[in-house]
């Protein structure tokens, strides 16, 4: 007896499941993605023509976040990465023909050139600084509308090391010079398709210069003063409590979540 396929069927941001939140066991679908050995996996969009099956609800992916397990959320962080980068490859960026899929890898393949493109992490950085023993520098995102705040992060540009892009980001963003940065752990981030990397820093000099299009406010606040911060699940919010309550640091999410 083979296991039933899990399928993640997407509409816009959300996500076809039952009512305690799990994936529907589908076998008749036709298949679109394979993950690892014994995973087998559909990922599609919802069809303009199908209606919601009786007992399954469409829920936002970052609500489900907060209620998945650790294993749940990285086979649906594939299955939302490679989804979404089979969408934007439909032509051979080299020649403009059409792609096929690949039957064995994650690739798209152009039958006239023969070039293949395979899916793409972007790495982001992201940082927790802190100053003295109790505060920490959290900051408010400008598109954000609500009240919560976080920490700064931003890509890491072509050449350079992802240490340059902590004290680049921080400074275009805050205004901040740094001292011992340490890599912390990584988290790979569906939305669309980055790789988290996780750091501290502490704070070594400058006063908080905002850079306003991108930031509306930030300052350092007291661990036992903290405004909303992100919900738990990010890797903001595991960073966050792994400096204000002492756990051990992990360099495996899988531990913090
Ligand atoms: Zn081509």
């Amino acid at each position: 007896m083979s296991k039933l396929s899990l399928a993640y069927i997407f509409h816009q941001q959300q996500l076809l499941v039952d009512q305690n939140f799990n994936l529907p066991e589908v076998e008749s679908l036709a298949s679109d993605l394979y993950f690892h050995a014994g995973d087998q996996v559909i990922a599609r969009d919802l069809l303009a023509d199908e209606d919601i099956p009786a007992g399954l609800q469409l829920v936002a992916i970052r609500q489900l976040l907060t209620v998945w397990t650790i294993q749940q959320f990285e086979q649906a962080s594939r299955a939302i990465q490679l989804l979404e980068w089979r969408r934007n490859h439909k032509f051979c960026s080299h020649c403009g023909h059409a792609t096929e899929a690949h039957v064995n890898e994650h690739a798209m393949v152009c039958p006239a050139c023969r070039y293949r493109q395979y899916p793409r992490v972007q790495p982001c950085v992201i940082t927790l600084i802190t100053r003295g023993n109790d505060e920490i520098l959290l900051a408010k995102n400008a598109k954000n509308k609500s009240n919560m705040y976080g920490l700064i992060a931003g890509f890491v540009e072509v050449g350079e090391t992802l240490e340059e892009a902590v004290r680049r980001e921080t400074f275009e963003e805050v205004g901040l010079k740094l001292k011992n940065i340490q890599y912390l752990a990584s988290q790979p981030w569906p939305f669309p398709s980055n790789l988290m990397i996780a750091f501290r820093a502490e704070y070594a000099g400058g006063e908080i210069q905002l850079q306003e299009e991108e930031i509306s406010d930030a300052q350092f606040f007291k661990f036992d003063q903290l405004p909303e911060i992100p919900f738990k699940g990010s890797i903001a919010y595991a960073m966050i409590k792994h400096v204000i309550d002492g756990h051990p640091v992990a360099d495996d999410t899988r531990e913090w979540l």
